[in-house]
């Protein structure tokens, strides 16, 4: 074993230098001076220049094959051969893809961003366009470089979601579209329920210590974590040891920083709750884009959107800000944390509308790439699927295509991510429901930690030595199934609409 040992070592070396990339990118989005923009940015080139150079050498490849060599005829499902498969899978990834097309799609990220600022800012959609057609160009051919079976877009989703392909995602939103879509239309004709009992005055100190309270009560553990505050809230680990939530406040509206507390919470439970045991070994990490959305939605929508949680929190809310929450009751912040409004920014929609706006996204992409859409088409296209998703039509591009970031940075094939986070969340809540007697009343009485021990065993316990396939099949007992997200949507929001 002296190869594959030697092998785990050198992982674990590129590994802690991507950890301390992971703590100068922390830096750079909460307290880093503006000015050090540049200086940090060449230190986190010289990192990533490292980290690549390691994955890519000579040394690396010749240690994975002999170590697979040592490892032959050993359990598939040993610690060995699934932290060699994921070491063997992130070379190939690194070397497959030639060092001249890295460069030009990092050279196209730097010019294509401020190009995506200013036509958002501009609404201008013809200014982004050219860059557009050369994020999909430089994507078809990172794909090709990949290497794929089906479809151009399997190479891209694998990225991000490993084993995922665009027959999966296509099955996925075919089964889960058409309900979300009469849940929409439906809730449009039914009486509004009303959220002003979020608007009011919240001072910021306060907000800052309740949110903290709340997710220490879910089990985030704060001698290995930390809260701050940043523009854009994420979470982000340098260990199991060190994983760090921001948030951001918002004085007038209570739900903007509570729920971005909750959900990058869940995240960060997710990346404590991997065991020591695996400390060290490659399949330390999470399992993947799609897991890890599964956590901070669970936390967020599954327990913080429920009315258990509602009867659970709101008197610390209320006892917080008597101000603004003092004639107000549980059930009328429950009606308001799930209201339902087709609007027309992802990141601002409920759970209803939420996976729309993401089928949309998949079906641009995926056109786009096998080239039936052409660039200069994706704005009426984008405007079409909202009117027939979500009913409404944005009046203009900065509200409609030109509200992600992603596509500028190269982000393509990710978007799914986001779905099969929310479908695995409500799967993973059904399996806790059967497996932890009265669940719901445990989160109403605040007791929180058989449900993070359920997660700890069935889901962070596994790191990454299982795909996210395999991970939802031990968890639940089945395939990822969207059913169980469309039951949870039809029940709970047909009684707080009264369909
Ligand atoms: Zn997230």
């Amino acid at each position: 074993m002296e190869n594959y040992n030697r092998l785990v070592a050198r992982c674990n070396k590129i590994a802690r230098l991507g950890q301390l990339a992971g703590l100068a990118g922390w830096d750079q989005q909460t307290y880093m001076p503006p000015g050090a923009a540049e200086a940090r940015g060449e230190q986190l080139a010289v990192i990533s220049e490292l980290i690549h150079e390691m994955t890519v050498a000579d040394e690396t490849s010749q240690l994975i094959s002999s170590a697979e060599a040592e490892i032959a005829g050993m359990d598939s499902d040993s610690d060995e051969v699934r932290s060699l498969r994921v070491v063997r899978r992130g070379h190939e990834l690194a070397t497959k893809i030639p060092g001249h097309l890295v460069a030009e799609a990092s050279r196209h990220q730097s010019v294509a961003m401020p190009l995506w600022a200013q036509a958002r800012a501009e609404s201008d959609y013809s200014k982004f366009a050219p860059a557009l057609e050369k994020s999909i160009e430089l994507a078809r051919q990172v794909a090709e470089h990949l290497g794929y079976k089906d479809h151009i877009y399997d190479a891209l989703i694998d990225q991000y979601e490993i084993g995922a392909t665009r027959a999966d995602v296509a099955k996925m939103y075919a089964d889960l579209t058409p309900h979300l879509v009469s849940l929409t239309a439906a809730i449009r004709d039914a009486k509004p329920n009303d959220d002003s009992v979020l608007m009011g005055n919240f001072p910021i100190d306060r907000q800052q210590s309740v949110t903290l309270d709340i997710v220490k009560s879910l089990g985030y553990d704060l001698n290995r974590g930390r809260q701050d505050i940043a523009a854009h809230p994420f979470c982000s680990g340098f260990s199991r040891d060190d994983v760090r939530i921001t948030t951001r406040f918002n004085s007038e509206f209570l739900q903007q920083a509570l729920y971005a507390s909750l959900h990058e919470a869940g995240h960060a439970m997710y990346e404590q709750g991997i065991p020591a045991s695996l400390n060290g070994l490659p399949i330390s990490n999470a399992a993947s884009l799609g897991i890890h959305e599964s956590q901070s939605r669970l936390w967020e929508n599954q327990v913080g959107r429920s009315r258990a949680f509602a009867n659970w929190a709101f008197p610390t809310l209320q006892a917080a800000f008597p101000e603004s929450l003092g004639n107000s009751n549980a059930e009328a912040y429950y009606k308001a944390v799930n209201v339902v409004r087709p609007s027309y920014i992802r990141v601002e929609a409920d759970e209803v509308t939420y996976n729309l706006h993401v089928a949309l996204r998949f079906e641009l992409e995926c056109a786009l790439l096998s080239g039936e859409l052409s660039v200069k088409d994706v704005p009426s296209a984008w405007n079409a699927r909202m009117e027939k998703f979500l009913g409404i039509t944005p009046p203009n591009d900065s509200l409609g295509v030109l509200q992600d970031v992603h596509w500028s940075i190269g982000l393509i094939g990710y978007f799914p991510t986001y779905s099969i986070g929310n479908i695995v969340s409500a799967q993973l809540w059904n399996a806790a429901s059967r497996e932890i007697p009265d669940l719901c009343r445990l989160v109403e009485t605040g007791q929180f930690s058989p449900l993070l021990y359920w997660l700890n065993t069935n889901v962070h316990a596994h790191g990454c030595k299982f795909l996210p396939s395999e991970i939802v099949l031990k968890a639940t007992g089945e395939p990822l199934n969207p059913a169980y997200y469309v039951n949870y949507l039809n029940t709970k929001y047909g009684e707080l609409y009264g369909l």
